[in-house]
């Protein structure tokens, strides 16, 4: 079901997003060579609760019953790994690339929100990646305007990734979120203009491009959450959490 929110939802929805978006910002500056992914999963999840709120992603339940549910209160992705890695006692190398994605419940109401951040000095071409997976978010959400659709987010999103060489993630999708993480509708990363579902004020969408360097096939790894690139090339994953208004997005998640 589609659902639309209120004024006071989407308020509610902008404290959600500011909790999560002052979580990356701290990660952010903790992000170095030598720190474990552990720490910062333990740091975010002591952020989150003590700005009132609770991780999204904990105990969130696999759609196979032979997976446990994701046991972290962030995703933490590294190098090939596209989205969903579970934070271990692994520590970042200089030049390796970090996804991070982290989503905070407050009152009710998710905020979901993901960055690419580099460990010290990474390569030319994974530099390239994380700024144009960014500018691809960027894209996406100058399309989400009421009176479009959501083939136009997706079209805007793959003309910018495929027109710089890369490829863009097919087997996971942006999605509606509010009351559920996931709600209501899922919407793939490419897609045609002017088809889809029509975008409408009050909708809320997490809009998260996945841009991989390579092909844009995906495997899932032994531990049954974290997805990978099917050739071993590197990924970036940008999300923010928007809402559709009368007028202009609204990003609930951005950062100062
Ligand atoms: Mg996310
Ligand atoms: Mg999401």
């Amino acid at each position: 079901m589609i659902v639309l929110k209120s004024t006071n939802e989407i308020a509610l929805m902008r404290q959600a997003g500011k909790i999560v978006a002052n979580v990356l910002a701290e990660l952010k500056e903790r992000v170095r060579p030598g720190v474990s992914l552990l720490e910062l999963d333990q740091l975010a999840d002591a952020l989150i609760r003590k700005q009132g709120a609770v991780p999204s992603f904990k105990g969130y339940p696999s759609n196979d019953p032979k997976v446990p549910p994701f046991p972290a209160s962030i995703c933490a992705s590294v190098n090939d790994e596209i989205v969903h890695g579970i934070p271990s006692a692994r520590r970042l190398k200089e030049g390796e690339l970090l996804k991070v994605d982290v989503g905070a419940c407050y009152k009710g109401y998710h905020g979901d929100s993901a960055v690419t951040l580099p460990v010290g000095a990474v390569s030319a071409e994974a530099c390239r990646l994380i700024e144009v997976t960014q500018a691809c978010l960027a894209d996406a959400i100058a399309a989400a305007v009421a009176g479009r659709r959501t083939g136009d987010i997706g079209a805007a999103i793959q003309r910018r990734a495929e027109s710089n060489g890369f490829s863009v993630v097919r087997e996971y999708t942006s999605h509606g979120v509010g009351r559920e993480l996931h709600e209501g509708f899922s919407m793939l990363n490419v897609g045609k203009e002017g088809q889809g579902m029509l975008l409408r004020p009050g909708l809320t969408i997490a809009i998260e491009p996945m841009i991989n360097a390579g092909k844009y096939g995906t495997k899932v790894k032994r531990d049954g959450w974290t997805v990978a690139t099917i050739d071993g090339k590197l990924s970036a994953h940008f999300e923010h959490t928007v809402a559709i208004t009368e007028g202009e997005p609204e990003v609930l998640t951005r950062q100062e």
